[in-house]
């Protein structure tokens, strides 16, 4: 299995968009751009909501059918790790491995011995392609980034030839992502990353690192996005020279997560994998939840007293939210509307709130990421949301396709 050059991750919460989404990857064919659709889910929305792997499956492929997709689509097993991988062996065939938790922590010394003697022919000044300074490497450089890595690595390793067992090689691909760190990786980190993913034998065809800046989910990113520009061309020019290198697979990319709604450095990101000629991943999730409750604020009357409800119950139980996403959101609590006002919002009111639109003076990114995470509460709602979903379906549907298409495809690749 082969990942297509372009491709974009769209998870959906609630297994209710898988076409509105497809109908966005649809309309950037029409318009000459191939882009694979991957629908993804992590572990930890699967538990937060209690779904199952095989309803991801589900979606995606009753959405290609009623679309008549002849397109590349995959289900991502999202930061999966050996302790749950087995739950999405059947149901998935994109694997991304979650290796974050094993970063800083050392591999044997004798194996960091090994991996330095095995690529110490790259110390001194090393030219890559693309990159105008060459990149200094010494020894200790080397030694330092097995010992932040390797073990990671070999963990993903393991990962990996569970998975190849199961599925047999050619049938999945493989993404390895570190984006859940503390520490950014520097693009002469990723290059020795790139190395020990070789050495591992872990046939990876994206790699997400963690990049400069927050990425706080469903809002612009924070951060200096000159810095981000500058990395985020040399780990692509890096990636090209790596897989020359180590002879990995020549269709490697990186990967974006929490990528959705980076509109300040999408224009970067553009720019150099055009310049480049290379490929991209864009993993987005929660941002089509948000879609769900925009649509449903404008259908109104129920619909948007259910958006209410969701957003003084999210407010009432922040901390418990907010703990499994604490490294990915910043929400000043003072910027948040009393409940009590915005029960008294129209359903225009509340979708300006919510949406995306930087230029609209209502746009409320603290009462955006809030409602980001307040997904487990539409989830207990059970039926209550979706019945309203499934009547609404076509107000939600457009706004979803819109987002996806407008503000995300569209920069990015179009
Ligand atoms: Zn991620």
């Amino acid at each position: 299995m082969k990942l297509e050059k372009y491709s974009i991750g769209t998870g959906d919460r609630f297994g209710k968009q898988g076409k509105a989404q497809l109908e966005a990857v649809k309309r950037a064919q029409e318009s000459g751009t191939e882009i694979a659709i991957v629908w993804n889910k992590s572990y930890r929305e699967h538990s937060i909501i209690h779904t199952d792997p095989v309803s991801v499956r589900e979606e995606a492929e009753s959405s290609v059918k009623a679309l008549n997709w002849k397109g590349g689509y995959y289900v991502d097993a999202d930061h999966i790790s050996l302790t749950n991988v087995d739950l999405f062996l059947e149901s998935s065939d994109f694997f991304t491995l979650d290796v974050a938790d094993f970063t800083g922590k050392k591999a044997a010394e004798k194996e960091i011995n090994a991996f330095t003697d095995k690529y110490r022919s790259y110390t001194g000044k090393l030219s890559v392609p693309g990159i105008s300074e060459p990149l200094t490497i010494t020894e200790e450089k080397i030694r330092n980034i097995a010992g932040r890595y390797l073990l990671a690595v070999q963990e993903a390793g393991k990962i990996y030839h569970h998975i190849e067992k199961s599925r047999g090689r050619e049938n999945f691909i493989t993404e390895i992502s570190m984006d859940e760190t503390e520490i950014p990786q520097t693009p002469e980190e990723l290059f020795f990353i790139l190395a020990a993913i070789a050495n591992e034998g872990i046939p990876a065809q994206t790699i997400a690192p963690k990049f400069t800046g927050r990425f706080n989910k469903g809002v612009d990113y924070v951060g200096d996005s000159d810095r981000f520009a500058k990395e985020f061309e040399e780990d692509v020019c890096v990636i090209a020279f790596a897989v020359k290198e180590f002879n990995l697979p020549p269709n490697l990319k990186l990967s974006v997560h929490s990528g959705s709604d980076k509109f300040s450095i999408y224009p970067h990101i553009r720019k150099s994998i055009r310049q480049h000629d290379a490929g991209l991943h864009i993993k987005t999730a929660g941002t089509t939840w948000l879609e769900e409750l925009i649509g449903l604020a404008e259908a109104g009357a129920e619909a948007l007293d259910l958006v209410k409800e969701i957003y003084a119950s999210s407010l009432e139980r922040f901390e418990e939210l907010a703990g499994p996403y604490s490294n990915v959101i910043d929400i000043d609590r003072n910027q948040l509307p009393l409940p009590e006002d915005a029960s008294k919002w129209t359903g225009e009111q509340f979708a300006s709130a919510l949406r995306h639109d930087q230029s609209n003076p209502l746009y409320n990114r603290h009462l955006r990421q809030l409602l980001h995470i307040g997904y487990k509460i539409a989830s207990e709602m059970g039926d209550k949301y979706l019945n309203l979903l499934e009547k609404h379906r076509d107000i939600v549907g457009r706004n979803v396709t819109e987002n996806l298409f407008s503000r995300h495809i569209t920069p990015l690749f179009l």
